[in-house]
């Protein structure tokens, strides 16, 4: 039975945290601000309340407010821009090279950024395909459902799954269906559904 590997992108395959994320996070509020006609605090106050409910800025907007998800996704996300906090690394490239079987990316992230990211990175050749969060409707991970319409569409069963990622929350799902699990992270512990914790992605090998 072959063996397929899921990695998530952000702050897994690559740093997001330092740059990127927080970028992401002050277009985020510009736009919600802009697009409702509301200050800046409120805007942010929204996001923090969407967060609580939804998990996701965008699915308060979607829900709440009719917004457009890709119009929102190509506003917040602008991959040009944020291509550049991206650093390449040999080790990674070489580390991916030397991971046998399938490999695909499985982000929250919109495509046109995962696509960007994965570019810069110079490692778009070791993945046979990239799920972002319009391959989910954009149900981000730790749904099931995100889970669930992943495997459909790489005609996997979970057990023939290995998930790495930096969130717990999403190891906790990919656990519960049954995947095995690498959590790759300098903060969090390793826990009960926690297969195996690495510091980074090169531990890999
Ligand atoms: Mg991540």
């Amino acid at each position: 039975m072959s063996k397929i590997w899921i990695f998530d992108l952000d702050d897994t395959l690559h740093d997001a945290s330092s740059k990127i994320f927080p970028s992401i996070n002050q277009s985020m509020t510009v736009y919600v601000s802009q697009k409702l006609q509301i200050s800046h605090q409120d805007a942010h106050d929204l996001r923090n309340q969407y967060w609580k409910v939804y998990g996701a800025t965008l699915k308060g907007l979607m829900e709440n407010h009719g917004v457009d998800p890709k119009e929102f996704l190509l506003n917040t996300h602008d991959a040009e821009e944020l291509s550049k906090f991206v650093k390449q690394s040999y080790a990674l490239e070489n580390t991916l090279k030397k991971i046998k079987g399938q490999k695909i990316v499985f982000t929250n992230a919109p495509l046109h950024y995962a696509i960007a990211i994965i570019k810069s990175l110079n490692i778009q050749k070791y993945f046979s395909a990239v799920y972002s969060i319009e391959s989910t409707r954009y149900n981000p991970k730790p749904s099931i459902y995100a889970f669930r319409k992943i495997l459909r569409r790489v005609g996997k069963k979970a057990r023939q799954c290995v998930m790495v990622e930096d969130d717990l929350a999403n190891l906790k799902t990919a656990y519960k269906i049954g995947m095995k699990t690498i959590l790759v992270s300098r903060q969090n512990k390793k826990t009960i559904f926690v297969g195996k914790r690495i510091t980074k992605i090169t531990q890999l090998i």
